[in-house]
């Protein structure tokens, strides 16, 4: 990309540059030229450079920068670090819904809760790779599976009908990523042999106010599922959740947490609260849509080399509104008219809206079993 940038600027042949360290002092002839592209080069290597040592202090004046600053420096980084006019289609399929032993106040798949959201047990391996086949023809490069569970049950036959998936996903040429709860090292170690690209696991919020979103596990627990699938060489997606109620601090906080991760997470998805009746958070007010802009952006600067994923919450969004996420750095969504048992804009909406953006789908990445036919 950089090399790309580098000659694209060459082709316009500037024979002029001022040297900033000397600001009366302007560089003419081919001397310009290499003066020019030298501070190009430089400044694209330090915005594409990953830190993990941010600052909540430095994260939150960078998210309350005025909104078109904030948009154009987002969109500097994006274009050093990430495919062009690319957008990342992925698939969620909820493949064991509802009666979760968790209290996360805002799902309603949780047994604590009634949201009229039937439990359904596990589904059939060739259920599952049908729906991953549709998802690959509707033009998804990832299918992601999410199981309602506190953690998966060691040595069962459910987890053995997950890893069945995970291969067949990956035969099929798809990048696969699953969300099943907390993992220890032996499930994590299986899923890795599987071919698993990605592994879900949401901050969903600071830890300061963790507590006030979910009881029945830590902030800690989370940390430690995460670094043990990063640890196993498998992608770690993690984001979180805004308008549950936190302050913009807890949001930069959460942001400042996994881009101090080590490797930095490879997804982050950037959800709204979709409020359903029947949960704690059912009367939350709807989040701005510019607040899930700042979001985006936010993301796409502390966290250069990572899809920032535009989760839940789209289907209240304009497409004008998605666009500006776009334009901020959100450069994955998720793609069918369902999430895990929420709305979702359908197939046909989104393409129009990539199509009438000149945006194209991006390719899955090259793995082990991608090659596979199908
Ligand atoms: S978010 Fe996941 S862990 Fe929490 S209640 Fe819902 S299904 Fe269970």
């Amino acid at each position: 990309m950089l090399i790309a940038e580098l000659s694209s600027f060459a082709a316009t042949g500037a024979t002029e540059a001022r040297d900033e360290s000397i600001p009366w002092v302007k560089v003419y002839g081919p001397y310009a030229r290499t003066l020019a592209l030298s501070r190009l080069s430089a400044k694209h290597v330090q915005m594409s450079a990953v830190r993990n040592d941010w600052t909540r202090a430095e994260a939150r004046a960078l998210h309350d920068l005025p909104l078109t600053e904030l948009l154009y420096r987002a969109q500097e980084v994006h274009r050093v670090t990430q495919p062009r006019d690319a957008v990342q289609l992925c698939s969620l399929l909820s493949i064991k819904t509802g009666a979760c032993p968790e209290d996360c106040t805002y799902c309603p798949q949780s047994s604590k809760y009634e949201t009229g959201v039937e439990a359904e047990r596990l589904m059939d391996v060739r259920d599952v790779l049908q729906k991953a086949r549709e998802a690959k023809q509707a033009g998804a490069s990832r299918f992601c599976m999410g199981a309602a569970w506190r953690s998966p049950k060691k040595g069962s036959r459910q987890f053995q009908q997950v890893l069945e998936m995970v291969r067949g996903v990956r035969a099929l040429g798809l990048e696969a990523c699953a969300t099943l709860g907390m993992l220890d090292d032996e499930q994590t170690q299986e899923l890795k042999e599987a071919g698993l690209t990605a592994y879900n696991h949401n901050l969903d919020t600071s830890e300061e106010y963790y507590g006030e979103i979910i009881t029945t596990r830590t902030y800690r627990d989370r940390l430690e599922t995460i670094s043990r699938v990063a640890a196993a060489g498998i992608s770690v997606c993690a984001g979180g959740i805004i308008g549950m109620g936190e302050g913009i601090d807890d949001r930069v906080a959460m942001l400042v947490t996994l881009a101090n991760l080590t490797p930095q997470p490879e997804s982050v998805p950037v959800n709204a609260l979709v409020a359903v009746q029947g949960t704690p958070l059912a009367d939350q007010r709807p989040v701005d849509s510019l607040e899930l802009v700042r979001m985006c952006a936010t993301a796409r600067i502390m966290m250069p080399n990572a899809r920032v994923r535009l989760s839940a919450g789209r289907a209240s969004l304009s497409r004008e509104a998605q666009l500006l996420c776009f334009m901020a750095g959100a450069n994955s969504i998720f793609f069918g008219d369902k999430l895990l048992t929420t709305g979702n804009p359908d197939h046909d909406s989104d393409l129009a809206l990539l199509r009438d953006a000149g945006l194209s789908p991006l390719d899955p990445a090259p793995g082990p079993a991608s090659d596979a036919a199908e």
